[in-house]
């Protein structure tokens, strides 16, 4: 790395725009997109600031992992974080099929709308099921 790109990287790390590794093993934090997450307490601090997740740390967990070695906070550490990384898959995938039910909700009230039919008329709900698994799936 050139001298320039170590200066620019400090210059971002000033401005609160990185996450810095160490603070995992440090504070418990991890970076979740522009913010930074408590792995203890899911908390969410929004500036990438040592200062900050360092006063979180000291003032809300403080008898946190004192009984623990070094190694031990580490592995601590990259547990919670993978913890927290599924909570997220879990959410997103969540999510994204409330929002496709929704979709296909829509798309069912449409055409029965449309259609001026009832939900009895068989061949027409057929229809309406083919749309909502192509969604849905
Ligand atoms: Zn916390």
């Amino acid at each position: 790395m050139s001298c320039w790109k170590l200066s620019e990287k400090r210059k971002l790390e000033e401005e609160c725009r990185v996450f810095n590794e160490n603070w995992t093993e440090k504070y418990f934090f991890t970076d979740v997109g522009v913010k930074a997450a408590c792995l203890i307490c899911s908390e969410i601090v929004a500036m990438f600031k040592e200062y900050n997740l360092k006063r979180h740390f000291q003032t809300k967990h403080a008898n946190f992992g004192h009984n623990l070695s070094k190694q031990e906070l580490q592995k601590k550490a990259n547990d919670l974080t993978k913890r927290l990384k599924q909570q997220q898959n879990v959410f997103d995938k969540t999510s994204s099929l409330q929002k496709n039910a929704t979709k296909a909700s829509f798309i069912l009230a449409n055409k029965i709308a449309k259609q001026n039919k009832s939900f009895a008329e068989a061949e027409f709900i057929k229809d309406c099921m083919v749309d909502a698994v192509s969604v849905v799936s």
